[in-house]
């Protein structure tokens, strides 16, 4: 490792500014030399820091000039060239090709993607069950962004401890919405832990970004599931929102082998701005499967669309929401 030299690579990178596809530039040699540095995964980024997973080891690292104009997520593959002397920090020189992503934008006007986390298996969605309206509409946003990015996703019912025997109809019919479409539906009580085991069980293995309004109990749920992380529940939190959970973090779930749980800034809105509404009915699962005829289909009840002839195909309310949300990516307001 220590006659790997990259630093007049990247300083010709950066008299090149970076932009104008360096890695054209470099040569073979240079090439190969960063091939055989240590791919690590991000777990935290702060600014011009970065912190990386090395084996089993956190680091902190920089970014090397070769990362100019290149966004790094948590839970990219990086390469990592290591620190040379003590007073040194490693740094990122390369970001591998993403395998999946979970991106939003601000609302659905807003073209510009922010991707949120990189390469996580599975995202999970956390809706309240005393607002199971407001999450419906939440998770339907989530999952679509789920099947862009080529994640699998789950839905969460937190404080299931407050359904009373009114709700519990409602969440069951949740659970019917997202189970026909293929979608795993867990309930849990970050309050009285009920369904956290499951919840765990779920999580071995793989890295799983949580995503939720603020507000239906994530931070909470993270207490449980990674206690040593102390997330503030529900206060003010040091960058002045309600919601405490400034930034996207990776931790690993103690207990649970191989387990990764990503936590995110719990958010009003899913925007979506950067799906083509044509391409939407290809990220419901339930239209994806339609065998219809028409050309670019938008399955909106034209004639001879296999949905007006058997509209039972898709159950109702993920049907009504497929075509609000249509309705929203084709006329976009900042309302999402
Ligand atoms: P976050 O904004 O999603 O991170 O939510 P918090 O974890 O801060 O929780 C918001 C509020 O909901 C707090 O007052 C929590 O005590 C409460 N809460 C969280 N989980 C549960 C739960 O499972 N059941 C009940 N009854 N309350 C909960
Ligand atoms: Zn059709």
């Amino acid at each position: 490792m220590s006659r790997i030299d990259i630093d007049a690579l990247e300083e010709e990178w950066d008299e090149d500014g970076g932009v104008r596809g360096p890695r054209r530039r470099i040569s073979r040699t240079a090439r190969e030399k960063l091939a055989r540095l240590e791919i690590g995964r991000v777990t935290m980024v702060d600014r011009g820091r970065v912190t990386v997973l090395l084996g089993e080891r956190e680091v902190q690292a920089r970014f090397g000039g070769t990362m100019r104009g290149e966004k790094v997520a948590v839970g990219d593959r990086v390469r990592v060239k290591p620190a040379r002397r003590v007073s040194d920090t490693p740094r990122v020189v390369e970001r591998l090709d993403r395998d999946t992503v979970l991106a939003r934008s601000a609302d659905d006007t807003i073209d510009e993607e922010r991707v949120i986390v990189a390469n996580v298996d599975e995202v999970v969605v956390v809706i309240a069950a005393d607002h199971l309206d407001a999450g419906r509409g939440f998770a339907d946003r989530v999952l679509v962004a789920a099947e862009a990015g080529g994640l699998d996703a789950a839905v969460c019912v937190n404080k299931i401890d407050l359904v009373g025997s009114g709700v519990e109809s409602e969440v069951e019919a949740v659970e019917d919405r997202y189970g026909r479409a293929g979608y795993p539906v867990l309930r849990t009580s970050a309050l009285t832990g009920e369904g956290v085991e499951a919840l765990q069980e779920r999580l071995a293995h793989r890295w799983t970004a949580f995503t939720g309004h603020s507000g239906v109990g994530k931070s909470s749920l993270f207490n449980r599931l990674v206690p040593h992380a102390l997330h503030e529940v529900g206060e003010l939190g040091r960058y002045g929102g309600r919601h405490t959970t400034a930034r996207v973090r990776a931790l690993r779930v103690p207990g649970v082998p191989g387990a990764w749980a990503v936590d995110t800034p719990g958010v009003r809105s899913f925007g979506l701005a950067a799906v083509p509404p044509e391409e939407l009915a290809d990220l419901f699962p339930e239209l994806r499967d339609l065998d219809c005829e028409l050309d670019a289909c938008l399955h909106a009840g034209d004639p001879g669309c296999a949905l007006a002839e058997a509209p039972d195909a898709v159950p109702g309310d993920r049907l009504e929401a497929y075509r609000r949300l249509l309705a929203a990516l084709q006329n976009p307001t900042s309302e999402t």
